[in-house]
């Protein structure tokens, strides 16, 4: 789907929601606090901003961010647990301005974590920007894939193959999958006004998950740490730009 101007500055106004919800998410993440109180600073930019939660009723999901910390990959509920020093939690978050949807993730660290962890969110964050750089006109869908799976390989994460990217627009989610891994062959070409959300999730351990009884959370099955970055991004003429950002 190619998006007209119009479209793209509906999603780039839905993009800065979810960058807002970003910074003010991170700015309360420490020891002692609970997911739930993360979703509640969310809902609050949500409203204030006059948007809607794409995140909210999707499948019955009960909250506007996922909450995923430590070795859970994505899809974690706010609930009760209770942030404490170490831990990494991924957060997940979306919005939708009139009609027009953006979705972004970011992991973040709980005070002073690990060098392995650190590494981890380092490398993850590092992989989604180059592959946010090959999203040009011209250049084949599936080297996204190519760049985060050459960035992170070296270090012997576990990339997860179960979930990934997608086209985002007036659905969170649409076609095309982006996979985080070369998936062997190279598919169709980029064009101007597509714009995907990239979400590159990379385990310390190996790439297995599984989903827990709650229907959502989905975790490493070695109990490893996990990682996961996302931004909305749109093929512009001049190369990616990055909607899920402020100005
Ligand atoms: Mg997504």
């Amino acid at each position: 789907m190619r998006r007209t101007k119009d479209e793209i500055a509906k999603m780039r106004r839905a993009g800065k929601v979810v960058a807002e919800i970003h910074e003010k998410t991170r700015a309360v993440i420490a020891p002692g606090v609970t997911t739930l109180q993360i979703d509640k600073v969310a809902r609050d930019v949500i409203e204030a901003r006059g948007a809607r939660s794409n995140f909210l009723g999707y499948n019955g999901f009960p909250a506007v961010i996922c909450t995923s910390p430590n070795g859970m990959i994505v899809h974690g509920i706010p609930g009760s647990y209770v942030l404490k020093e170490g831990d990494i939690i991924s957060i997940d978050a979306g919005a939708i301005i009139e009609g027009y949807h953006g979705d972004a993730a970011y992991t973040a660290a709980v005070g002073e974590i690990s060098d392995q962890a650190a590494l981890l969110l380092k490398v993850t964050e590092e992989s989604l920007w180059k592959a946010i750089d090959v999203i040009r006109d011209g250049n084949r869908l599936n080297e996204i894939g190519r760049a985060v799976e050459t960035h992170v390989k070296p270090y012997g994460f576990g990339i997860v193959r179960e979930y990934v990217g997608h086209g985002i627009g007036t659905a969170m989610h649409e076609s095309p999958q982006i996979t985080n891994y070369w998936p062997g062959e190279p598919g169709p070409k980029m064009k101007v006004g597509n714009v995907f959300a990239v979400e590159p999730m990379i385990n310390l351990g190996a790439p297995e998950t599984v989903t827990l009884e709650d229907g959502w959370s989905v975790v490493t099955k070695d109990g490893s740490l996990s990682a996961h970055f996302e931004h909305t991004i749109v093929v512009g003429e001049d190369g990616p730009e990055v909607l899920t950002v402020s100005d």
